[in-house]
């Protein structure tokens, strides 16, 4: 029997995986999708993805949700852009910020609890330094490698925003821009997102962990975990699986399961084990399970310009982000006092790379976790593998669609005074799904209003852990990847120390 399952080779998987294998573990993860060659492009691997029922953002219903950040070894992080921005102090606590009806956003634990296993993170990966320049980061940068440069758009973005007042700062990436552990400085050979890097140069975890770390951790790609098996009432024996390729289940037993599928698919995993013991899946006696699914509400701006750039943009487009502004995180003049984050986006259309008049910001702000925001299951239909169809029925909160009006018109000044002469905001489309997955396992002690406890254990369940973004009570406003990592280092460090008492964390 295996030390530990694994399921999901993502951010999250992969980072458990490589704590418990590196203290000696016997480890296997599951990973539904397959390894990808260097310079794919995430559009090729879509088309073969199982889609999920959503809701459009008029309230209709589609059939082209997409539940997924990459399916693939390696999940979102082979396709990601690299940005590694740490939570905010307040976004642990937004109580003051949400509204009334919505789920407790507190987290169980605070900034400082999640501090070290930011730093291991960070340290593994190759993140690099803001210079300091973050008026809202929570604790200085680790300084690992030198910031980037910013690209030929990020230079206008910043002297846009200084000429403003705001304080724009250099992107902290998990992008080496100088050689790291083994791995070439970027070359900009293509964007960093939507591309599996060619180079290595991006610390997405194939290149980081699961690769250097092969002999120690089997990966079984092609396995899509099904539900999880009770053997007696709050301890899980096995996860049956299924071979894609083939249809063929089998039952994988281990003494512990971590669940790190993303917030999405690890809450489907948790309704389809039902059981005599758990009729409504594992850890949802109280109905919790799959609620609280948080995307962000976002929005891309482009902006046309009244003259050229000063510098010529990347032929390939080259890191997607190199810029961004905390100014309106919290903001008092911001419904509710919680603005978010404003980021250059790098053009993705081929046609817009080479055009020196085009700019893009986003702008993101957290969705506050309200209970009808939530995964389901509809058992009465079955997608390709026989399974029961997923559910997106999600809306985004009106004070979060005014907190993102109010975040878009400080974008637009700052495109405006980069010489814009027209901006416009692009088509939103998150409640069918996002890169950005939260809350839907929420950590808390109140198994009323949480699905696992502050360690990650779901709850009444001795060794069945969540460690995605599903743990997440609150989003916040930044791009997730990072803080999910943290939150695996946690989860899989807390495990080792309760088996083991020995308590460090390793370097
Ligand atoms: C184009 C793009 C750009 C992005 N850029 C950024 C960025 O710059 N910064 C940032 O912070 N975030 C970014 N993200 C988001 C980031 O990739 C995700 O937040 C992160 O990967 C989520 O980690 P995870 O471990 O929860 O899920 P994933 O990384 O998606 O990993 C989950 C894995 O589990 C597998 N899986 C799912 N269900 C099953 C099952 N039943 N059985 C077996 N395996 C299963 C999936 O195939 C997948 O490989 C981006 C995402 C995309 C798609």
């Amino acid at each position: 029997m295996r030390d530990v399952c694994v399921i999901g080779s993502g951010a999250a998987g992969a980072v458990a995986a490589a704590v418990l294998a590196e203290a000696g573990w016997d480890v296997l993860v599951l990973e539904q999708g397959e390894h990808v060659p260097p310079g794919t492009h995430l559009h090729d691997l879509i088309p073969g993805y199982e889609t999920a029922r959503a809701r459009d953002l008029d309230g209709g219903w589609t059939e082209e949700g997409y539940p997924w950040t990459a399916c693939c070894v390696g999940g979102g992080t082979r396709f990601y852009a690299g940005v590694s921005l740490r939570l905010r102090r307040v976004d642990f606590d937004a109580t003051a910020h949400c509204a009334a009806e919505a789920l407790p956003p507190a987290w169980p634990f605070g900034y400082d609890d999640l501090r070290p296993h930011y730093d291991w993170v960070e340290r593994r990966l190759g993140v690099t330094s803001d210079g300091g320049l973050d008026p809202t980061r929570p604790s200085p940068p680790l300084d690992l490698l030198p910031p980037h440069r910013p690209s030929a758009r990020g230079a206008a973005l910043v002297a846009a925003g200084r000429a403003l007042g705001r304080t724009p700062f250099p992107m902290p990436l998990a992008v080496a821009s100088a050689p790291f552990a083994g791995a070439p400085a970027c070359a900009d050979l293509t964007t960093c997102t939507d591309f599996a890097c060619p180079s290595g140069a991006k610390g997405d975890v194939h290149h980081r962990l699961l690769a250097p770390l092969a002999d120690r951790i089997e990966v079984r790609t092609g396995c899509k975990a099904v539900r999880l098996v009770e053997d007696r009432p709050g301890r899980v024996a096995a996860v049956e699986c299924l071979d894609v390729a083939t249809g063929a289940r089998e039952l994988v037993r281990a003494r512990h399961f971590v669940v790190a599928a993303n917030a999405i698919q690890s809450a489907a995993l948790l309704l389809r084990s039902r059981s005599a013991h758990s009729p409504d899946g594992l850890g949802n006696g109280r109905g919790v399970v799959g609620r609280g699914l948080c995307m962000k509400v976002g929005q891309n701006l482009t902006a046309h310009l009244d003259h050229d750039l000063d510098e010529i943009p990347a032929p390939k487009g080259g890191r997607y982000v190199t810029v961004a502004f905390t100014d309106n995180y919290l903001d008092q003049h911001c419904p509710s006092g919680l603005g978010g984050l404003v980021l250059e986006t790098g053009p993705l259309d081929p046609a817009d790379i080479a055009d020196r008049r085009v700019l893009r910001l986003e702008c993101l702000v957290a969705d506050q976790p309200v209970a009808e925001n939530r995964v389901t299951l509809d058992w009465s239909t079955v997608d390709a593998y026989g399974l029961p169809r997923l559910v997106l029925d999600y809306r985004p909160h009106p004070l979060d669609l005014k907190r993102l009006d109010y975040l878009r018109d400080r974008a637009t000044e700052v495109l405006t005074r980069a010489g814009a002469a027209r901006v416009d905001p692009e088509p939103m489309d998150f409640s069918l799904g996002s890169g950005h997955l939260h809350g839907t396992c929420r950590m808390g002690t109140d198994p009323a209003t949480s699905v696992c406890d502050p360690q990650g254990r779901v709850h009444g369940v001795v060794n069945v852990r969540v460690a995605d973004g599903a743990l997440m009570p609150y989003p916040g406003a930044v791009n997730p990847a990072l803080t999910i990592q943290a939150l695996a280092h946690r989860v899989a460090t807390l495990l080792l120390h309760e088996e083991t008492a020995a308590g460090t964390i390793p370097e």
